[in-house]
């Protein structure tokens, strides 16, 4: 497996791979890897001859008074479930964005409403990177979890309107037993807030098991089952295009991002159409 630190070993090692004809398959991360990060790179691995995945904490992403000085980290241990799932390339630079780099990526549509509201510039931050990441690492096909089911629509979106070459996969998303989603925040989570962030995958759960076809309706039972601290929404929306649904006609969406003493949590689950 090698390790590339910087944006020139990148394509260096990129081209060399494409010049011999090899597929390449990609996972972008920020690292502190879970199973959630590595059932992705399954998925990518399956459908490309090599498999690429970069670990970068990309600032542009972040906003004021949010995570990223805290960010966690693991290298060892993110190198070691990189080596356990076929990876390649392990691109790990210390930073993207060379001195004067003043582009930015705004996908409007699918960046509006949910997270695109309440962190302002963030879908900017995403979109900027992973165009960044596409050019330097040139994959036949990059995998993005459900998980950030907003994030992908977004990628997706971008990756349309910009005509990249690069397939976009979805992976399903990967929770712990007890239903909480994985993710790299979750070791933020004190046992007892651990506890009440099981309500945001209970809340979903009930909501898609519940029969209810109106939104208003099930979005209220959802809140009924929510124990965070602060609500930054819970909605019902169209899967696809991510605009707000009054009943659910077509295949549909419930997003939830809440607060549990102090760490920022996110989850989505399916709500079946009417038949
Ligand atoms: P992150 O390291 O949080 O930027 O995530 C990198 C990729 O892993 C993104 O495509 C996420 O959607 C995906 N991911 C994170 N958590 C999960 C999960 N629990 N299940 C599936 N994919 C996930």
């Amino acid at each position: 497996m090698e390790i590339l630190s910087d944006a020139t070993a990148m394509t260096r090692w990129s081209r060399a791979r494409r010049a011999e004809g090899l597929a390449l398959g990609f996972v972008p991360t920020m690292g502190f890897l879970h199973a959630g990060h590595t059932s992705l790179m399954d998925i990518a691995g399956n459908r490309a001859d090599r498999l690429v995945v970069s670990i970068y904490v990309n600032p542009l992403q972040f906003g004021p008074g949010e995570d990223l000085a805290r960010y966690p980290r693991d290298l060892e241990g993110d190198l070691a479930r990189c080596r356990a799932h076929g990876v390649s390339a392990v691109f790990l630079p210390e930073s993207l964005y060379e001195p004067g780099f003043c582009t930015t990526v705004a996908v409007a549509g699918p960046s509006r409403g949910l997270c695109g509201a309440t962190r302002p510039g963030h879908f900017d931050g995403v979109a900027t990177v992973v165009a960044r990441l596409f050019g330097l690492v040139q994959p036949r096909v990059a995998v993005f979890g459900e998980k950030d089911w907003q994030q992908l629509a977004v990628v997706r979106r971008m990756v349309r309107d910009l005509a990249m070459e690069v397939e976009i996969v979805g992976g399903p998303l990967i929770r712990d037993a007890d239903g909480l989603a994985l993710s790299s925040r979750n070791r933020y989570l004190a046992p007892a807030d651990r506890a009440r962030a099981l309500s945001l995958s209970r809340a979903l759960f009930a909501m898609q098991a519940s029969g209810i076809v109106e939104a208003k309706a099930l979005c209220a039972l959802g809140r009924g089952l929510l124990d965070v601290d602060a609500l930054d929404y819970l909605e019902v929306v169209c899967a696809e295009s991510l605009t707000p649904l009054e009943v659910l006609d077509r295949p549909a969406r419930a997003l939830v991002a809440a607060r549990v003493g102090g760490t920022r949590l996110i989850d989505n689950a399916p709500l079946e159409p009417v038949s």
